[in-house]
Protein backbone atom coordinates (compact mmCIF):
# COMPACT_ATOMS: atom_id res chain seq x y z
CA UNK A 1 0.00 0.00 0.00
CA UNK A 2 0.97 3.35 -0.52
CA UNK A 3 1.58 5.55 2.21
CA UNK A 4 3.03 8.99 3.21
CA UNK A 5 5.77 7.14 5.04
CA UNK A 6 6.43 4.20 1.67
CA UNK A 7 7.01 7.20 -1.00
CA UNK A 8 9.05 8.93 1.95
CA UNK A 9 11.08 5.62 1.81
CA UNK A 10 11.02 5.70 -2.04
CA UNK A 11 12.24 9.49 -2.09
CA UNK A 12 14.97 8.29 0.11
CA UNK A 13 16.02 6.01 -2.18
CA UNK A 14 16.68 8.12 -4.88
CA UNK A 15 20.35 9.83 -4.46
CA UNK A 16 19.85 13.42 -4.75
CA UNK A 17 23.44 13.79 -3.35
CA UNK A 18 24.73 17.45 -4.29
CA UNK A 19 28.08 18.51 -3.38
CA UNK A 20 29.89 15.23 -3.35
CA UNK A 21 33.18 16.72 -4.42
CA UNK A 22 34.93 15.23 -7.40
CA UNK A 23 31.52 13.61 -8.78
CA UNK A 24 29.48 14.50 -11.40
CA UNK A 25 25.87 15.68 -10.49
CA UNK A 26 23.49 12.34 -10.16
CA UNK A 27 21.16 13.74 -13.30
CA UNK A 28 19.66 10.29 -12.86
CA UNK A 29 18.57 10.30 -8.93
CA UNK A 30 17.19 13.51 -9.56
CA UNK A 31 14.86 12.40 -12.74
CA UNK A 32 14.09 9.39 -10.82
CA UNK A 33 12.89 11.44 -7.90
CA UNK A 34 10.88 13.81 -10.30
CA UNK A 35 9.07 10.21 -11.59
CA UNK A 36 8.95 8.90 -8.19
CA UNK A 37 6.37 12.59 -7.36
CA UNK A 38 4.78 12.19 -10.42
CA UNK A 39 3.01 8.99 -10.15
CA UNK A 40 2.50 8.87 -6.42
CA UNK A 41 0.85 12.30 -6.39
CA UNK A 42 -1.27 11.77 -9.73
CA UNK A 43 -3.85 14.41 -8.67
CA UNK A 44 -1.22 16.91 -8.15
CA UNK A 45 0.11 16.57 -11.56
CA UNK A 46 -3.20 16.71 -13.15
CA UNK A 47 -4.17 20.14 -11.31
CA UNK A 48 -1.28 21.92 -10.77
CA UNK A 49 0.20 23.74 -13.65
CA UNK A 50 4.29 21.90 -13.67
CA UNK A 51 7.23 24.00 -14.50
CA UNK A 52 11.05 23.33 -14.66
CA UNK A 53 13.85 25.66 -14.17
CA UNK A 54 17.59 24.78 -13.81
CA UNK A 55 17.54 21.82 -15.15
CA UNK A 56 15.56 20.32 -11.89
CA UNK A 57 14.21 22.96 -9.66
CA UNK A 58 10.02 22.44 -9.72
CA UNK A 59 7.94 24.68 -9.58
CA UNK A 60 4.25 24.10 -9.02
CA UNK A 61 0.75 26.41 -9.85
CA UNK A 62 -2.14 25.68 -7.87
CA UNK A 63 -4.89 28.12 -9.17
CA UNK A 64 -7.26 29.12 -6.85
CA UNK A 65 -9.17 32.14 -6.09
CA UNK A 66 -8.02 36.44 -5.76
CA UNK A 67 -6.24 36.17 -2.91
CA UNK A 68 -2.57 36.98 -2.48
CA UNK A 69 -0.51 34.21 -3.52
CA UNK A 70 1.34 32.00 -0.92
CA UNK A 71 4.56 29.63 -1.68
CA UNK A 72 5.93 26.60 0.09
CA UNK A 73 9.32 25.20 -0.66
CA UNK A 74 11.24 22.46 0.15
CA UNK A 75 14.52 21.26 -1.49
CA UNK A 76 15.24 17.72 -3.43
CA UNK A 77 19.22 17.68 -2.57
CA UNK A 78 20.61 15.89 0.27
CA UNK A 79 23.92 15.93 1.86
CA UNK A 80 26.48 12.93 1.14
CA UNK A 81 26.20 10.03 4.28
CA UNK A 82 29.09 7.98 4.87
CA UNK A 83 27.72 4.30 5.02
CA UNK A 84 29.30 3.53 8.39
CA UNK A 85 27.93 4.20 11.90
CA UNK A 86 24.38 4.23 10.64
CA UNK A 87 21.48 1.66 12.20
CA UNK A 88 20.11 1.20 8.52
CA UNK A 89 21.95 2.08 5.48
CA UNK A 90 21.46 5.92 4.69
CA UNK A 91 19.71 5.36 1.16
CA UNK A 92 17.49 2.50 1.75
CA UNK A 93 14.38 4.30 3.10
CA UNK A 94 13.71 1.63 6.17
CA UNK A 95 11.14 2.06 7.80
CA UNK A 96 11.27 0.79 11.23
CA UNK A 97 10.40 1.29 14.98
CA UNK A 98 7.96 3.73 13.92
CA UNK A 99 10.89 5.66 11.57
CA UNK A 100 11.63 6.39 8.05
CA UNK A 101 15.57 6.34 7.91
CA UNK A 102 18.00 7.76 5.55
CA UNK A 103 19.65 10.99 4.14
CA UNK A 104 16.81 13.32 3.57
CA UNK A 105 14.52 11.84 5.35
CA UNK A 106 14.62 14.92 7.74
CA UNK A 107 16.03 17.30 5.81
CA UNK A 108 14.24 18.24 3.74
CA UNK A 109 12.56 15.42 1.74
CA UNK A 110 9.83 14.76 5.04
CA UNK A 111 8.65 18.38 4.13
CA UNK A 112 8.50 17.80 0.03
CA UNK A 113 6.17 14.86 1.00
CA UNK A 114 3.93 16.51 4.08
CA UNK A 115 3.40 19.51 0.61
CA UNK A 116 2.22 17.25 -1.82
CA UNK A 117 0.65 14.54 0.15
CA UNK A 118 -1.38 17.85 1.79
CA UNK A 119 -2.12 19.04 -1.61
CA UNK A 120 -2.93 15.61 -3.10
CA UNK A 121 -5.52 14.95 -0.38
CA UNK A 122 -7.27 18.02 -0.50
CA UNK A 123 -7.56 17.93 -4.35
CA UNK A 124 -9.41 15.05 -3.62
CA UNK A 125 -11.96 16.08 -1.57
CA UNK A 126 -12.36 18.37 -3.85
CA UNK A 127 -10.94 21.47 -2.85
CA UNK A 128 -9.76 24.73 -4.26
CA UNK A 129 -7.79 27.66 -2.41
CA UNK A 130 -9.02 31.03 -1.98
CA UNK A 131 -5.59 31.61 -3.70
CA UNK A 132 -2.90 30.74 -5.65
CA UNK A 133 -0.82 28.30 -3.85
CA UNK A 134 2.97 28.02 -5.23
CA UNK A 135 5.16 24.98 -4.91
CA UNK A 136 8.74 25.22 -5.21
CA UNK A 137 11.22 22.11 -4.59
CA UNK A 138 14.62 23.63 -5.39
CA UNK A 139 17.60 20.98 -6.23
CA UNK A 140 21.35 22.57 -4.99
CA UNK A 141 20.20 23.97 -1.76
CA UNK A 142 23.31 22.22 0.14
CA UNK A 143 25.69 23.18 -3.03
CA UNK A 144 27.92 26.11 -2.51
CA UNK A 145 25.93 27.88 -5.18
CA UNK A 146 22.42 27.75 -4.67
CA UNK A 147 21.29 27.93 -8.43
CA UNK A 148 17.89 26.16 -8.45
CA UNK A 149 16.87 29.09 -5.37
CA UNK A 150 17.64 31.88 -7.42
CA UNK A 151 16.74 30.66 -10.89
CA UNK A 152 12.84 29.79 -9.64
CA UNK A 153 13.12 33.57 -7.78
CA UNK A 154 13.81 35.59 -10.72
CA UNK A 155 11.04 33.21 -13.08
CA UNK A 156 8.49 34.23 -10.28
CA UNK A 157 9.76 37.81 -10.17
CA UNK A 158 9.36 38.15 -14.11
CA UNK A 159 6.21 36.64 -14.12
CA UNK A 160 5.20 39.29 -11.46
CA UNK A 161 4.10 37.55 -8.68
CA UNK A 162 4.21 38.55 -5.26
CA UNK A 163 3.11 36.44 -2.36
CA UNK A 164 1.66 37.11 0.79
CA UNK A 165 4.40 34.70 2.67
CA UNK A 166 6.59 32.15 1.90
CA UNK A 167 7.18 28.97 4.14
CA UNK A 168 10.22 27.15 4.27
CA UNK A 169 12.29 24.69 6.65
CA UNK A 170 13.97 26.10 9.86
CA UNK A 171 11.95 26.64 12.91
CA UNK A 172 12.22 23.23 14.97
CA UNK A 173 10.67 22.01 17.67
CA UNK A 174 12.43 22.55 21.13
CA UNK A 175 12.10 21.23 25.06
CA UNK A 176 10.97 23.51 26.79
CA UNK A 177 13.31 22.77 29.24
CA UNK A 178 15.91 24.44 27.73
CA UNK A 179 13.74 27.68 27.90
CA UNK A 180 12.95 26.89 31.28
CA UNK A 181 9.72 26.34 30.06
CA UNK A 182 6.78 23.93 30.76
CA UNK A 183 5.79 23.09 27.89
CA UNK A 184 7.75 22.25 24.63
CA UNK A 185 7.99 24.70 21.49
CA UNK A 186 8.19 25.07 18.01
CA UNK A 187 9.76 27.87 16.24
CA UNK A 188 8.71 29.88 13.57
CA UNK A 189 11.80 31.67 12.30
CA UNK A 190 11.45 35.37 11.36
CA UNK A 191 14.67 35.85 9.75
CA UNK A 192 17.95 34.27 9.12
CA UNK A 193 21.55 35.47 11.04
CA UNK A 194 23.97 37.06 8.95
CA UNK A 195 26.89 35.49 7.29
CA UNK A 196 30.82 36.76 7.44
CA UNK A 197 34.16 34.91 7.38
CA UNK A 198 36.46 37.34 8.62
CA UNK A 199 40.42 36.31 7.83
CA UNK A 200 42.68 36.70 10.38
CA UNK A 201 46.31 37.05 9.24
CA UNK A 202 50.24 37.55 10.87
CA UNK A 203 53.91 37.76 9.35
CA UNK A 204 57.10 36.66 10.57
CA UNK A 205 60.58 35.79 9.32
CA UNK A 206 60.07 32.50 9.82
CA UNK A 207 62.70 30.40 10.13
CA UNK A 208 64.29 26.86 12.11
CA UNK A 209 62.09 25.48 14.46
CA UNK A 210 65.15 24.77 16.32
CA UNK A 211 66.24 28.25 17.59
CA UNK A 212 62.16 29.75 17.82
CA UNK A 213 61.59 33.64 18.78
CA UNK A 214 59.18 34.69 20.76
CA UNK A 215 55.79 35.66 19.49
CA UNK A 216 55.98 33.76 16.33
CA UNK A 217 53.15 34.66 14.06
CA UNK A 218 51.64 31.18 14.91
CA UNK A 219 51.68 32.43 18.57
CA UNK A 220 49.90 35.48 17.50
CA UNK A 221 47.28 34.30 15.72
CA UNK A 222 46.32 31.39 18.48
CA UNK A 223 46.73 34.54 20.62
CA UNK A 224 43.82 36.85 19.20
CA UNK A 225 41.56 33.43 18.58
CA UNK A 226 41.70 33.18 22.19
CA UNK A 227 41.33 36.72 23.15
CA UNK A 228 37.90 36.40 21.14
CA UNK A 229 36.83 33.10 22.26
CA UNK A 230 37.69 34.54 25.91
CA UNK A 231 35.38 37.81 25.40
CA UNK A 232 32.39 36.87 22.77
CA UNK A 233 29.89 39.38 21.77
CA UNK A 234 27.22 40.63 24.26
CA UNK A 235 23.94 39.63 24.16
CA UNK A 236 22.53 41.70 21.17
CA UNK A 237 18.87 43.86 21.61
CA UNK A 238 16.72 43.61 18.25
CA UNK A 239 13.15 42.80 17.42
CA UNK A 240 13.68 39.79 16.34
CA UNK A 241 15.36 38.43 19.78
CA UNK A 242 13.21 40.70 21.60
CA UNK A 243 10.05 38.96 20.53
CA UNK A 244 11.56 35.65 21.15
CA UNK A 245 12.13 36.47 24.61
CA UNK A 246 9.14 37.68 25.45
CA UNK A 247 7.22 35.13 23.98
CA UNK A 248 8.94 32.31 26.39
CA UNK A 249 8.86 34.55 29.45
CA UNK A 250 5.71 34.42 29.69
CA UNK A 251 4.98 30.94 29.14
CA UNK A 252 7.37 30.22 31.88
CA UNK A 253 5.62 30.81 35.27
CA UNK A 254 6.46 33.58 37.69
CA UNK A 255 9.10 35.26 35.36
CA UNK A 256 10.36 38.53 35.73
CA UNK A 257 13.81 38.89 34.21
CA UNK A 258 13.98 35.55 35.51
CA UNK A 259 17.80 34.83 34.41
CA UNK A 260 16.69 33.94 30.81
CA UNK A 261 19.25 35.11 28.94
CA UNK A 262 21.58 33.30 31.67
CA UNK A 263 20.21 30.53 30.96
CA UNK A 264 20.40 30.30 27.11
CA UNK A 265 23.88 31.40 27.02
CA UNK A 266 24.81 28.13 28.52
CA UNK A 267 23.61 25.92 25.57
CA UNK A 268 25.51 27.09 22.29
CA UNK A 269 22.07 25.76 20.29
CA UNK A 270 20.19 29.15 22.57
CA UNK A 271 22.92 31.17 22.96
CA UNK A 272 23.12 31.26 19.10
CA UNK A 273 19.50 32.80 19.40
CA UNK A 274 20.86 35.96 21.66
CA UNK A 275 24.13 36.98 20.37
CA UNK A 276 26.16 37.22 17.17
CA UNK A 277 28.50 34.15 17.21
CA UNK A 278 32.33 33.80 16.00
CA UNK A 279 34.08 30.34 15.68
CA UNK A 280 37.32 29.55 14.39
CA UNK A 281 37.03 27.40 11.91
CA UNK A 282 40.60 27.23 9.70
CA UNK A 283 44.39 27.62 10.35
CA UNK A 284 47.31 27.64 7.95
CA UNK A 285 50.37 27.59 9.13
CA UNK A 286 54.15 25.79 8.15
CA UNK A 287 54.09 22.73 6.07
CA UNK A 288 57.03 21.42 7.79
CA UNK A 289 57.39 20.24 11.38
CA UNK A 290 60.28 22.10 12.00
CA UNK A 291 59.92 25.44 10.10
CA UNK A 292 58.32 28.13 11.87
CA UNK A 293 55.82 29.53 9.67
CA UNK A 294 56.34 33.26 7.99
CA UNK A 295 52.68 33.33 7.24
CA UNK A 296 50.27 32.07 9.32
CA UNK A 297 45.98 32.63 8.31
CA UNK A 298 43.02 31.62 10.63
CA UNK A 299 39.52 31.86 9.38
CA UNK A 300 36.73 33.13 11.80
CA UNK A 301 33.25 31.90 10.62
CA UNK A 302 30.22 34.91 11.95
CA UNK A 303 26.73 34.57 12.25
CA UNK A 304 25.22 38.11 12.93
CA UNK A 305 21.88 38.97 14.58
CA UNK A 306 19.88 41.53 12.95
CA UNK A 307 20.64 44.83 12.96
CA UNK A 308 24.74 43.63 13.63
CA UNK A 309 26.74 44.46 10.51
CA UNK A 310 29.96 42.57 9.37
CA UNK A 311 32.14 45.81 9.35
CA UNK A 312 30.70 46.15 13.40
CA UNK A 313 31.42 42.37 14.12
CA UNK A 314 35.18 43.36 12.38
CA UNK A 315 35.72 46.07 14.51
CA UNK A 316 34.48 44.25 17.89
CA UNK A 317 37.61 41.60 16.70
CA UNK A 318 40.28 44.11 16.26
CA UNK A 319 39.41 46.00 19.43
CA UNK A 320 39.53 42.42 21.52
CA UNK A 321 42.69 41.26 20.01
CA UNK A 322 44.10 44.52 19.46
CA UNK A 323 47.46 43.76 21.73
CA UNK A 324 48.47 40.22 19.62
CA UNK A 325 49.45 42.34 16.31
CA UNK A 326 47.65 40.56 14.00
CA UNK A 327 45.55 41.74 11.05
CA UNK A 328 42.18 41.09 10.20
CA UNK A 329 39.48 42.01 7.11
CA UNK A 330 36.52 40.48 5.69
CA UNK A 331 36.17 37.66 3.15
CA UNK A 332 32.72 37.46 2.47
CA UNK A 333 29.70 39.23 4.37
CA UNK A 334 26.22 39.48 4.28
CA UNK A 335 23.56 41.36 6.95
CA UNK A 336 20.91 38.95 8.38
CA UNK A 337 17.52 38.26 6.22
CA UNK A 338 14.48 40.82 7.48
CA UNK A 339 12.51 40.17 9.93
CA UNK A 340 9.31 39.03 9.16
CA UNK A 341 6.04 40.37 11.08
CA UNK A 342 4.35 38.75 13.98
CA UNK A 343 0.91 40.26 13.40
CA UNK A 344 -1.65 40.20 10.50
CA UNK A 345 -4.02 37.47 9.44
CA UNK A 346 -1.39 35.32 7.62
CA UNK A 347 0.58 34.62 10.51
CA UNK A 348 -2.34 34.00 13.13
CA UNK A 349 -3.58 31.30 10.49
CA UNK A 350 0.18 29.93 10.25
CA UNK A 351 0.31 29.80 14.02
CA UNK A 352 -3.12 27.96 14.14
CA UNK A 353 -2.00 25.76 12.02
CA UNK A 354 0.63 24.73 14.21
CA UNK A 355 -1.14 24.35 17.32
CA UNK A 356 -3.71 22.18 15.77
CA UNK A 357 -0.78 19.80 14.13
CA UNK A 358 1.39 19.79 17.33
CA UNK A 359 -0.83 20.69 20.29
CA UNK A 360 1.43 19.99 22.54
CA UNK A 361 3.99 22.49 21.73
CA UNK A 362 3.75 26.24 22.28
CA UNK A 363 4.61 28.56 18.80
CA UNK A 364 7.66 30.87 19.38
CA UNK A 365 9.07 33.50 16.78
CA UNK A 366 12.57 32.38 16.51
CA UNK A 367 15.69 33.42 14.53
CA UNK A 368 17.59 30.68 11.97
CA UNK A 369 21.10 30.56 12.61
CA UNK A 370 21.47 28.88 9.28
CA UNK A 371 20.78 30.18 5.85
CA UNK A 372 17.97 28.69 3.77
CA UNK A 373 16.80 28.77 -0.25
CA UNK A 374 14.36 31.21 1.08
CA UNK A 375 16.66 34.20 1.67
CA UNK A 376 16.50 34.54 -2.51
CA UNK A 377 12.71 35.10 -2.01
CA UNK A 378 12.49 37.91 0.01
CA UNK A 379 12.76 40.70 -3.03
CA UNK A 380 8.89 39.12 -4.06
CA UNK A 381 7.44 37.98 -0.85
CA UNK A 382 6.31 40.02 2.42
CA UNK A 383 7.34 37.63 4.83
CA UNK A 384 9.30 34.39 5.11
CA UNK A 385 8.66 31.83 7.69
CA UNK A 386 11.04 28.81 8.36
CA UNK A 387 8.80 26.20 9.63
CA UNK A 388 9.79 22.47 9.84
CA UNK A 389 5.83 21.12 11.91
CA UNK A 390 7.51 17.95 12.93
CA UNK A 391 7.53 16.94 16.89
CA UNK A 392 10.15 14.37 16.82
CA UNK A 393 13.13 17.51 15.75
CA UNK A 394 13.85 17.40 19.54
CA UNK A 395 15.29 13.88 19.23
CA UNK A 396 16.38 13.57 16.04
CA UNK A 397 17.81 16.73 15.06
CA UNK A 398 20.87 16.41 15.72
CA UNK A 399 21.30 13.80 13.34
CA UNK A 400 20.31 15.98 10.63
CA UNK A 401 23.73 16.10 8.72
CA UNK A 402 25.17 13.04 10.56
CA UNK A 403 24.54 9.39 11.04
CA UNK A 404 20.81 8.10 11.77
CA UNK A 405 18.75 10.79 9.98
CA UNK A 406 15.21 9.71 10.48
CA UNK A 407 11.68 11.49 11.06
CA UNK A 408 9.03 10.02 13.03
CA UNK A 409 6.10 8.62 10.90
CA UNK A 410 3.94 10.42 13.52
CA UNK A 411 5.92 13.18 12.72
CA UNK A 412 5.77 12.88 9.12
CA UNK A 413 1.61 13.45 9.66
CA UNK A 414 2.00 15.84 11.97
CA UNK A 415 3.23 17.81 9.29
CA UNK A 416 0.70 16.90 6.24
CA UNK A 417 -1.80 17.86 8.99
CA UNK A 418 0.01 21.35 8.96
CA UNK A 419 -0.12 22.11 5.69
CA UNK A 420 -3.33 20.81 4.86
CA UNK A 421 -5.17 22.67 7.49
CA UNK A 422 -3.24 25.90 6.77
CA UNK A 423 -4.14 25.67 2.85
CA UNK A 424 -7.73 25.05 4.38
CA UNK A 425 -7.71 27.88 6.68
CA UNK A 426 -6.79 30.72 4.39
ZN1 LIG B 1 17.77 21.64 4.48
Amino acid sequence: MTTPETILSELIRCKTVFCEQGKPFPKDEFTKLHEVIAQRFPLVHSVLEREVTDGFTLIYRWKGGEGKPVLFMAHQDVVPASESGWKYPPFSGKIADGFVWGRGAFDMKCQLVAILQAAEVLIAQGFTPNRDVYLCFTHNEEAPDETGAKAAAKLLEEKGIRFAFAIDEGGYAFYGREFGMKKDGIFISLCEKGYADIEIEALDAGGHASTPNKDTALVRVCRAIAAIERNPPKPYKNPATTQLLSATKRSIPRCKGCGLVRRMSSNPATDALIRSTIAPTMIIASNAPNVLPSEVKANLNVRLLPGQTPEAVLAYCERTAKRTGVNMRLVKANNATKISRTSGYDYEKIKRALESALPNHLPVPGIMTGATDSRYFSGICDDIYRISPFACAKEVRDAMHGVNERISIKSLYEGISFFKTLIESF
